[in-house]
């Protein structure tokens, strides 16, 4: 089957490996109709996620139809459209218990921090991923669910990662009815986080990034007020100015590992080819918001130690909050937003690409060329 597979820094290729089987009576194998290339994605193809081997396979945020299940599978069937959550997750650990799929404690036993995540390096357990024709699914009665039949596939495959950790974003912030929100980075996530924001009750929301045509999209699709940070000489300063001078109630940092990109050149050797000043996004949100106040962390952030102005976060009495998103809790209450209307989001696909096309796709993406917000890849029939 075709696949997106790695072979080092800045190159990915759709090549030609064995399709998956059935390795676990509660494994699925399913045929993938939708993927998405993601940010995190990014700190792959960038070399800044440890222990990422050439020749493995990407993709967490795919649709597909079952092809096969394992004996012990019931809660699916062959034929079923499913979206599958970017989580891979035993369901009844003790932090499945506790909802936190991205920390299960089963689908990666030798990590201490992140459970099993599809295409995303050894340090996510290994696991290939679903930018490709088939995928396999472990634990399939536990994380896949049934596409409702008024839910759009394409509404459907950004549930599987970028709505919900967007929702998480904000969530995680504790927003109060009123409550200043400012969102570092315009991609997927952050403009959802955006979204999110209002629903939760934000009574203003700003978005900062640096690319002219995401700052204009994010205007229009989240109705928030932006900052280029291009323009901008100290960010503290100019949030406070924006805010009588108290800082933001809530800052999220939708960015991640680029974010540190000098410490992560240092430790990776790799050259970042970013746009200047992407060095700062936590930076930035820990000294933007108000004394007292919530930065939430949703950015990725590949190996595990990064600087954090850690002295000013405690001056402040900050609440810093972070995880990978836990998809599936967000389900129920996303499907019922996109039902209202208040969320299309789909709306963030700009591209579609075959899958053969992978290369372009990861370049265009990666480069913010072609004003690219989101790239679909579609497998061949
Ligand atoms: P993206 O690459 O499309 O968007 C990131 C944006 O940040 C870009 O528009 C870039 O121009 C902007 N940016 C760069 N430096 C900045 C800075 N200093 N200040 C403000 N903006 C800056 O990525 P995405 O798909 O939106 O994902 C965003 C982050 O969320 C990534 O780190 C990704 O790994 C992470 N993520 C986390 C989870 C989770 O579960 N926690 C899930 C999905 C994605
Ligand atoms: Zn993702």
């Amino acid at each position: 089957m075709l696949a997106t597979t790695y072979r080092g820094p800045y190159r990915v290729r759709a090549q030609h490996v064995p399709e998956p089987s059935i390795e676990h009576p509660n494994d699925a194998i399913v045929r993938v109709t939708r993927s998405c290339i993601c940010g995190s994605d990014l700190h792959l193809y960038h070399g800044l996620v440890p222990d990422t081997r050439v020749g493995s396979v990407f993709g967490h945020e795919f649709t597909g139809i079952v092809e096969a299940v394992g004996p012990s599978v019931r809660n699916l069937k062959v034929g079923d459209h499913v979206l599958v959550p970017f989580n891979i997750f035993c369901g009844s650990c003790y932090f499945c218990e506790r909802e936190l799929y991205g920390n299960c404690h089963n689908t990666n036993p030798e990590a201490t921090a992140v459970g099993g995540i599809y295409g995303y390096s050894h340090t996510a357990g290994g696991y290939d991923g679903g930018q490709a024709e088939y995928v396999r699914v472990p634990f399939a009665d536990v994380g896949p669910m049934a596409i409702p039949p008024d839910i759009d596939i394409e509404d459907a495959v950004l549930l599987t990662d970028a709505l919900p950790t967007g929702y998480q974003a904000a969530e995680m912030g504790d927003i109060r009815k009123g409550d200043t929100v400012v969102v570092f980075g315009a991609g997927p996530v952050g403009l959802f986080a955006a979204k999110c924001a209002w629903l939760l009750g934000a009574g203003r929301v700003i978005v900062v990034d640096c690319v002219d045509y995401r700052l204009e999209f994010a205007k229009r699709f989240a109705q928030c007020e932006t900052v280029d940070f291009r323009s901008v000489k100290d960010m503290a300063v100019h949030i406070k100015k924006m805010t009588d001078w108290l800082g933001a109630d809530v800052c999220i940092d939708a960015v991640g590992a680029e974010a540190s990109g000098n410490a992560l050149q240092r430790i990776t050797g790799v050259r970042l080819k970013l746009q200047a000043g992407a060095a700062t996004a936590l930076h930035w949100a820990i000294n933007s918001v108000r004394k007292g106040g919530t930065v939430s962390i949703v950015g990725v952030y590949g190996p595990t130690f990064n600087a954090v102005p850690i002295g000013n976060a405690v001056n402040k009495g900050l609440t810093l909050r972070m995880n990978q998103a836990s998809v599936k809790r967000h389900l129920p209450r996303l499907l019922e937003h996109i039902r209202a209307g208040h969320i299309v989001p789909r709306e963030l696909i700009t591209h579609r690409f075959p899958l053969e096309e992978v290369a372009d796709a990861y370049h265009i993406f990666s480069s913010k060329l072609d004003e690219c917000i989101k790239p679909v890849l579609v497998p061949p029939k």
